[in-house]
């Protein structure tokens, strides 16, 4: 059964980590479809500065959104989020934030990253009733991030050695393993179908001011209200997350997609002085003052014993990683932004939700650049 086909009783989907930056795009987009029943995970429905506002996201859903508590490391807990599931995606897995410490990266990143995909895998085999899950994997699975740069772009053929890289990368990539070897081995009455998306590095606009902090938007955020001290010379491959969004759906729809793997990525790479730059043309008439300053390499290599985040960036200064998203585009029908676009809707998207204030100067988005942002949706669905 495909999500668009009509039917007398709509299909039961799955979002886990619903309250997350990417899932909460995917719910939003679900929900204005209105062709499925959305239920989605949050780990603690007490938590109301993450489940009011995604309870707030579309109003006027024809099938208001169902939220239920699961944890990644509580199996039981997806026994009963997965009942009566057609469909699942699952988003949920451990960030490791800007500029945080992780002291035990084996039970705080991995574990949950691998345990809790199979754990979600298992309750759909419970549940007996799952058709597709579509996970959201990563480049991390395919190269490692942007640590092995390469004369010939990524593709989905690509697996990295997981014994090479740090511990985030590493869970992704035993995490998308562990999964397509455990729906491999299915028994046939047991099978159903899986996908997997592996963005690059996402940008574009918070849907929440929960999710404006998280480790690929709260460093642009931080670019942005520069704080930090200076930008380090890395080469980011980008994708919007509402790219990424219409890649989740798609791969759930599409019958191909079935069993196959898609490097989701808008196909150009930008250096974050490049990044700072589109800021400040767009912003410095309106009073921010962008990040500006490169840190030579040498710096980075000194200061990294001090700091995480300069130490997983220091083996990506200088170099370029590219992906080859040419299946994203044939496949599933995505035409990415550019990520020029991308980051200067990030921007509008932190100031408009609260994240970074407004100031005198600011005078919001044009009607035309609006326009712009509509016509790339549409080319999209087409
Ligand atoms: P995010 O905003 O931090 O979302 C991660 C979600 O996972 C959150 O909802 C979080 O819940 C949930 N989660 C983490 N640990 C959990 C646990 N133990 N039990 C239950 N839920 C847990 O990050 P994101 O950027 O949207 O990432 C979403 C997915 O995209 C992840 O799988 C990530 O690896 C992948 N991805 C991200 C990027 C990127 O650049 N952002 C690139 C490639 C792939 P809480 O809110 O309660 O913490």
């Amino acid at each position: 059964m495909s999500l668009e086909e009509p039917t007398s009783s709509p299909p039961q989907v799955l979002v886990t980590g619903a309250s997350g930056y990417v899932a909460s795009h995917l719910v939003q987009h679900l929900l204005v479809g209105g062709k499925v029943k959305v239920r989605g995970t949050v780990r603690s429905l007490k938590n109301e500065s993450k489940s009011a506002p995604l309870m707030k996201l579309v109003p006027d859903a024809k099938y208001p959104l169902e939220l239920v508590e699961a944890d990644l490391l509580n199996e039981e807990s997806w026994i009963e989020a997965v009942k009566g599931c057609d469909y699942v995606y699952h988003v949920a897995s451990p960030i490791i934030r800007l500029g945080a410490t992780v002291s035990d990266e084996q039970n705080e990143i991995i574990k949950p990253a691998v345990d809790g995909t199979l754990n979600v895998l298992k309750a759909c085999v419970a549940a007996g009733t799952v058709k597709r899950v579509v996970i959201t994997s990563s480049v991390a699975a395919v190269s490692g991030g942007f640590i092995a740069p390469r004369d010939t772009p990524y593709t989905e053929e690509d697996w990295v050695d997981e014994s090479t890289v740090p511990a985030y990368e590493k869970s992704k990539a035993l995490a998308e393993k562990a999964a397509w070897d455990f729906v491999g081995k299915l028994d046939e009455d047991k099978k159903f179908e899986l996908a997997t998306i592996n963005p690059s590095f996402i940008i574009g606009p918070p849907l929440t001011l929960a999710t404006s902090d998280g480790f690929s938007l709260g460093s642009v955020k931080k670019v942005f209200t520069k704080k930090v001290p200076a930008i380090v010379h890395v080469s980011m491959a980008m994708v919007d997350v509402r790219d990424v969004a219409a890649a989740h759906i798609a791969a759930m729809e599409t019958p191909e997609a079935a069993g196959q793997r898609y490097c989701v990525d808008s196909g150009r790479n930008l250096w974050w002085k490049e990044v700072a730059d589109i800021m400040t043309e767009e912003f410095g008439p309106q009073g921010y003052k962008p990040a500006s300053f490169v840190m030579p390499k040498i710096g980075v290599g000194i200061l990294k014993f001090f700091d995480d985040t300069l130490k997983r960036v220091y083996p990506m200064i200088g170099k370029t990683v590219t992906f080859n998203s040419a299946k994203m585009r044939s496949q599933l029908g995505i035409e990415p932004r550019d990520p020029k676009i991308s980051i200067i809707d990030s921007c509008y998207g932190l100031i408009e939700i609260g994240a970074v204030e407004k100031t005198p100067l600011y005078k919001g988005r044009t009607d035309d650049e609006s326009k712009g942002d509509a016509k790339q949706e549409e080319k999209t669905k087409e």
